[in-house]
């Protein structure tokens, strides 16, 4: 089982990721999340000073932060995930499309590279990815949270 805390800097998601909490459930991952809003500017944050910020997760936690900001590694970035820690950047993306972001993060987050299919894992603007998880993904998410 893998524990994964959401946070939501933008308190705008919250009936979204009740949905994909629910559209996870059935993989054993336990999905929490809470809302932190945060009154700053829209400044433009690099993804490795955000990583500081967070947590180190013990393992089999995993961390998710939603911000407004703008995310600049070498270029604009939607979605990073680097070990059990994630961030999605909801900039100028449209609600369905940070959806589509947020499970493409949760799925790096257990374990799964980019998917070629028909597959939210697919490598790309968010506004071209499918929005759900193919069948393949979906099997190698279960394999990965029920060790
Ligand atoms: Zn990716
Ligand atoms: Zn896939």
């Amino acid at each position: 089982m893998i524990d994964l805390h959401i946070t939501d800097f933008t308190d705008r998601f919250f009936f979204q990721l009740i949905t994909i909490g629910q559209e996870l459930e059935d993989l054993g991952l336990d999905l929490w999340y809470s809302t932190r809003p945060e009154p700053t500017s829209l400044r433009k944050r690099s993804i490795d000073a955000v990583f500081r910020q967070m947590a180190r997760n013990p393992m089999n936690k995993g961390e998710l932060w939603i911000l407004p900001n703008p995310l600049e590694d070498n270029g604009p970035v939607f979605g990073y995930t680097q070990g059990l820690n994630a961030l999605v950047s909801t900039y100028e993306l449209s609600e369905e499309e940070v959806v589509k972001v947020i499970k493409h993060e949760i799925g790096h987050i257990l374990g799964l590279p980019h998917c070629p299919r028909e597959c939210v894992m697919r490598n790309g603007h968010p506004s071209t990815v499918p929005a759900t998880f193919c069948r393949i993904c979906k099997n190698l998410m279960k394999g990965r949270v029920n060790v």
